[in-house]
């Protein structure tokens, strides 16, 4: 068993498990946390609340903080192009049934695009079955598990995962489709807050297509974006892969001063999705004071939505 370092954040805030494209359970990621001497995490699953119940349960036997959380894809609607949004609610009730539904609609419409993406793969000649990629996916079906099958059953195809996004399934790529249900930010917003959550805005910094990331982000705070996650494994995703401290640092500078002027809540992440990524639980992430900046916000947009 590998040995377990000791993290240099005390909160987490962005989390995959196995309910959506992460390969730890939520159990095993508060096991994984509290080894780690995490003292709260968010799982913030693509598109589902599956993994927050047993997530919850588990904080509280190991005494980990659990914050209720959902990482939203949406689309960018005043860019010409499709350009995909992520954007974290933390501390909503999970069990909101307004949420649920629409929850419920964009994990349809995932299925329902995979199926297609997988349809044009094959009729590439591609090796891949909807059976095994959904066998893969234990939880709501994402692109990394169509990427596995396809390494794991094309063997010499493709050099890389990266390769097979670039050519088939970054968007724009061949076996790239739309989903046919998405909301907008506008409404992305509004399900989150009327869910009582904390509307964050996620990795602002990796939106390269968008052609002016900072007036997005001014408008987004005028329809009632709350938050901007500031430090982010940017270094460790797209599409900044290997960036260097330097600008790393010049990055989550720019954020950070716009989340002041903007009065937005600063909130970190690292991303985790367990193995094959090489990112670590408490990678990025917030100390405990400015986790309780979030605190104070969320207990404001709960009394916002009761009047
Ligand atoms: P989906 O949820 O199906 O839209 O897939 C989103 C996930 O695919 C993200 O969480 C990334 O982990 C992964 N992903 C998207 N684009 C790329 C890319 N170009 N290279 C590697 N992984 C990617
Ligand atoms: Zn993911
Ligand atoms: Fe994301
Ligand atoms: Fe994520």
């Amino acid at each position: 068993m590998p040995t377990i370092t000791r993290s240099r954040y005390e909160v987490d805030l962005h989390i995959h498990s196995t309910c959506s494209d992460g390969s730890f359970t939520p159990r095993e990621i508060v096991e994984l946390a509290r080894a780690k001497g995490l003292k709260a995490i968010a799982i913030a699953d693509h598109d589902t609340v599956e993994g927050v119940a047993e997530a919850v349960a588990a904080g509280a036997e190991r005494s980990i903080e659990v914050v209720p959380a959902v990482e939203l894809s949406i689309k960018n609607e005043p860019e010409k192009d499709f350009v995909e949004l992520h954007l974290l609610g933390y501390f909503i009730d999970h069990q909101d049934e307004e949420l649920n539904d629409i929850l419920n609609r964009i994990v349809q419409a995932r299925i329902e695009q995979k199926i297609r993406q997988i349809k044009v793969l094959q009729d590439d000649g591609i090796d891949v079955s909807v059976e095994e990629v959904f066998s893969v996916a234990r939880g709501v079906p994402g692109r990394p598990h169509i990427a596995e099958v396809v390494m794991r059953r094309n063997p010499g195809r493709f050099a890389s995962k990266e390769e097979l996004f670039a050519e088939y399934l970054t968007v724009g790529g061949k076996a790239y489709t739309k989903r046919s249900f998405s909301l907008t930010l506008a409404e992305a917003i509004q399900v989150l807050v009327e869910a009582g959550g904390v509307p964050v805005l996620a990795h602002p910094g990796a939106y390269n297509k968008v052609n002016d990331v900072e007036a997005m982000i001014r408008r987004a705070q005028e329809i009632g974006l709350q938050g901007l996650e500031i430090a982010y494994t940017y270094n460790k995703n797209r599409p900044h892969y290997g960036l260097a401290p330097a600008e790393m640092q010049t990055l989550l500078a720019r954020f950070e001063a716009l989340a002041d002027e903007l009065d937005l809540v600063k909130t970190g992440g690292s991303d985790f999705h367990g193995e094959g990524k090489d990112i670590e639980l408490g990678e990025m992430g917030m100390n405990y004071v400015e986790f309780q900046e979030l605190k104070i916000r969320s207990s404001f947009t709960a009394t916002l939505d009761q009047s």
